[in-house]
């Protein structure tokens, strides 16, 4: 046996925790507490009987869930050399390229290239093509996949710090502009600005901020994000790399370098907008 019960008047349905008001039968105790969300609007309603047991099916309109854009501040990225990067909500990625993973490959790297060119070196002594012979291509693909397996290693980390922070919905992300050209002209930091990817790590920032719908904001490279305080503004007119910790001739703040830089970005009020 079936009845359909549609809803006549507003208070017809009505669903609470324990029972649920029929229309024509009035409250009726529900078996399973909670079964039926109490915020569900119910549309209509059939009632069976089955083997001397009621049954009560339900059509309900729930509301969708309000989906709230988590509210975390905005973030500043700080990038470097000695971290890669210092996050202002206090996460810091170090340098993967000092970890003994890459370092091992760069080793092997280094030892194939050398042994490739000694190889190359030998074939234009004796007057043949340099490309020839079997063990110079055995070499050539041994040092082509060590700078392939050390350039996945080192994307799948940028991708992994950028997914770990836009994840979090911040209300927006600062980056400095870097002068990536002028660091490389630095010969002592060339090699260590290149191998940190910083132009790939931002294009990958950029195009998941898009995605998520983070604002990305930018500041000029004249903005003294390392030298100013993060406490008291105050601006420092020297500060060396070497000097790993921020100290505060004003207020007597002492913190991490590369955290009081982050702090700084996320708080930096001149930017461009990126995405
Ligand atoms: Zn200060």
């Amino acid at each position: 046996m079936k009845v359909y019960l549609p809803k006549n008047s507003k208070t017809d349905w009505t669903a609470q925790r324990h029972r649920i008001k029929i229309p024509t039968f009035n409250f009726v105790r529900l078996k399973e507490f909670g079964y039926i969300p109490v915020n569900a609007v119910v549309i209509n309603g059939t009632l069976s009987i089955k083997a001397g047991r009621v049954f009560l099916s339900l059509l309900c309109d729930i509301p969708e869930p309000k989906i709230e854009r988590a509210v975390t501040p905005g973030v500043g990225i700080d990038l470097g050399i000695k971290n890669f990067a210092a996050l202002s909500n206090g996460n810091i990625y170090p340098n993967i390229n000092k970890t003994s993973k890459v370092k091992r490959q760069e080793k092997k790297l280094k030892r194939e290239s050398r042994a490739l060119a000694r190889k190359q070196n030998a074939k234009k002594k004796a007057g043949k093509t340099v490309e020839s012979g079997s063990n110079i291509i055995k070499n050539t693909l041994r040092v082509q996949k060590l700078h392939y397996r050390i350039g996945n290693i080192r994307e799948e980390y940028r991708h992994s710090v950028v997914n770990a922070v836009v994840k979090t919905k911040p209300q927006h992300i600062t980056v400095e502009d870097l002068n990536v050209r002028g660091m490389v002209k630095n010969r002592h930091l060339a090699k260590a600005v290149t191998d940190q990817g910083f132009y790939a790590f931002k294009l990958f920032l950029l195009a998941q901020c898009r995605k998520q719908g983070v604002e990305l904001r930018q500041v000029s490279m004249f903005y003294p994000s390392s030298k100013t305080c993060s406490n008291c503004g105050a601006v420092k007119k020297h500060l060396s790399l070497s000097e790993r910790t921020y100290k505060c001739n004003s207020c007597g703040l002492e913190i991490d370098r590369d955290l009081n830089a982050a702090y700084n970005l996320r708080d930096a009020n001149q930017y461009t907008i990126l995405t």
